[in-house]
């Protein structure tokens, strides 16, 4: 490593720095997401949620810094919806939108799929289910028989599930914060609903454990004792071998697609996403994308959106999953009109696919991620590149002359001036060996109760006499906030830099 590294004239040292919270600190230990930030001029985290707790994560790499201000941005992930959809949501789809229903971003066109009639829907759904049961039973009997079980539960595979019960999917990794066993906390419960009479549910679950994950093993084999019992063998299937082949199988055909994950831990969670072209609900923590997606007529919540500490949050949250499948899937999933059609199920169907399917998609995803960062990071390659990158060289000593320029710089007391409805502040600011051209001055409020946070730019004014390099610089604020909630405060510009990605530098009134 060393020795490729010296052939381009560069020390390890210096590589490893770039992964410490504080790079002159050789005692801290080296962090590949913090290496991968340093050398990003746009960094963006896959959901809402997802940017929200990054910004925690990468504050350490922005000291001073609000929060809030540190640079991580989000965009959400999306799934590319032609390798998810079934045969028979496609032909419903592309009926309703037209061929170039996936090609473009969330728009109205999309909404003709609320068009389509309640049969067609629930026929769509019904084709799903029966083909989701019928792949099941397959994988289930050579599952069975390749391992070597008795052949009384391999004939009972041949006829495990309904193809007429609500059926629940949960597939995933199976790793502690996923909690692919919060399900079965309350066995009994469970166990209810799995064998009422009039109203049952039946799970397919598949998922892999890391070899060595010992936890996750032990849960897949309690999903496989469980479906192992003689009375829950035909409304419990657990599937090895989780792959994109059975997860495109299985996201077409269950009414109800499941996630569990520890909250804030879900970095996205696209899985569920896969099932909403399908005509599947989502019933999920709101966690990754479910936080964002979320609202009572599209699918269901589970928990209260809060997180920590662990053995709390997992009991509290395990009894709010049994509380939303016993009082509000399983009886709208039951409740049947004349013509035996779920009207309330296939109005919330209608939301989902609607408003969520585009906006989880691979064409919005796309569109964000070249408007909000790939055109912005080409212009700026080939700004910085051209003449054997003279720009980039000349950023470059420009952030270092600034960097070892900007002790020199210092704020005097600000004087605020009070009208009726404003309030007018002037501070003098004293640059030393700094170009005016070079920082910004600003007020900056943080978020505080009813107020967002809050960053007004200061214009300066004039040069004060006498003084080498000072300025007063000046700007008002309403009056309908407290003036003691803003600070001044001095950062770096530059038109075509990247701030504060590419230089932190900020200095506080106080
Ligand atoms: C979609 C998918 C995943 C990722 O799903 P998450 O919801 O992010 O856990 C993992 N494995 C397979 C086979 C998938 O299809």
């Amino acid at each position: 490593m060393e020795g490729v590294l010296a052939g381009r004239g560069v020390k390890l040292d210096d590589v490893l720095a770039l992964g410490r919270a504080d790079a002159h600190n050789a005692d801290q230990p080296f962090n590949m997401a913090f290496l991968a930030q340093r050398g990003s001029a746009i960094c963006v985290g896959v959901s809402r949620l997802h940017g929200e707790i990054s910004r925690q994560i990468f504050q350490p790499l922005f000291p001073r810094w609000p929060p809030c201000e540190v640079p991580v941005t989000h965009i959400t992930n999306g799934v590319h919806v032609p390798t998810w959809d079934s045969a028979g949501a496609d032909r419903i789809w592309t009926e309703a939108c037209g061929k170039e229903r996936w090609r473009s971003p969330p728009g109205i066109h999309y909404e003709r799929i609320t068009g389509v009639s309640d049969e067609e829907l629930w026929a769509m759904r019904g084709e799903g289910r029966r083909r989701v049961v019928r792949m099941a039973r397959q994988r289930l009997v050579s599952q069975l028989r390749g391992r070597g079980f008795d052949p009384e539960l391999v004939r009972d595979a041949e006829t495990a599930l309904d193809p007429n019960v609500l059926t629940l999917g949960f597939a995933r990794r199976f790793t502690e914060y996923k909690r692919p066993n919060l399900l079965l906390s309350d066995r009994e419960r469970l166990g209810r609903l799995l064998l009422n009479e009039s109203q049952p549910i039946q799970i397919v679950v598949a998922g892999k454990a890391h070899p060595a994950d010992l936890l996750g093993k032990e849960m897949i084999q309690q999903w496989i004792n469980l479906a192992k019992q003689p009375v829950y063998r035909r409304r419990v299937v657990f599937l090895e071998d989780y792959d994109i082949a059975l997860a495109q199988e299985l996201v077409q055909g269950v009414d109800v697609w499941i996630n569990t994950p520890r909250r804030p831990w879900e970095a996205c969670g696209t899985s569920g996403m896969k099932v909403l072209v399908n005509g599947s609900l989502n019933c999920s923590i709101l966690d990754g994308w479910w936080g964002e997606a979320y609202e009572p007529n599209v699918g269901w919540a589970i928990g209260d959106g809060r997180g920590e500490p662990a053995e709390e949050t997992d009991a509290r949250d395990a009894a709010s999953l049994y509380e939303v499948l016993e009082a509000k899937i399983i009886p709208e999933f039951y409740n049947r009109d004349g013509e035996g059609l779920p009207c309330a199920w296939l109005r919330r169907i209608r939301n989902s696919m609607s408003k969520l399917t585009p906006l989880f998609g691979g064409a919005r995803m796309v569109h964000d991620y070249i408007e909000n960062v790939y055109l912005l990071l080409a212009r700026a390659m080939r700004t910085r590149s051209r003449d054997n990158y003279a720009a980039a060289r000349a950023l470059n000593a420009w952030s270092r002359t600034l960097h070892s320029r900007w002790p020199s710089l210092h704020i005097g007391n600000p004087i605020i001036r009070q009208t009726d409805a404003m309030r007018h502040l002037a501070v003098p600011v004293f640059l030393g060996d700094v170009l005016a051209s070079s920082v910004r001055v600003e007020l900056f409020a943080d978020a505080k109760s009813e107020f967002a946070p809050e960053v007004i730019m200061l214009h300066q004014e004039h040069a004060i006499r006498g003084a080498t390099n000072g300025y007063i610089y000046a700007g008002s604020i309403a009056a309908s906030r407290s003036v003691e909630d803003y600070t001044v405060r001095v950062v770096a510009h530059h038109p075509d830099a990247f701030l504060p990605t590419e230089l932190p530098l900020i200095r506080w009134q106080r």
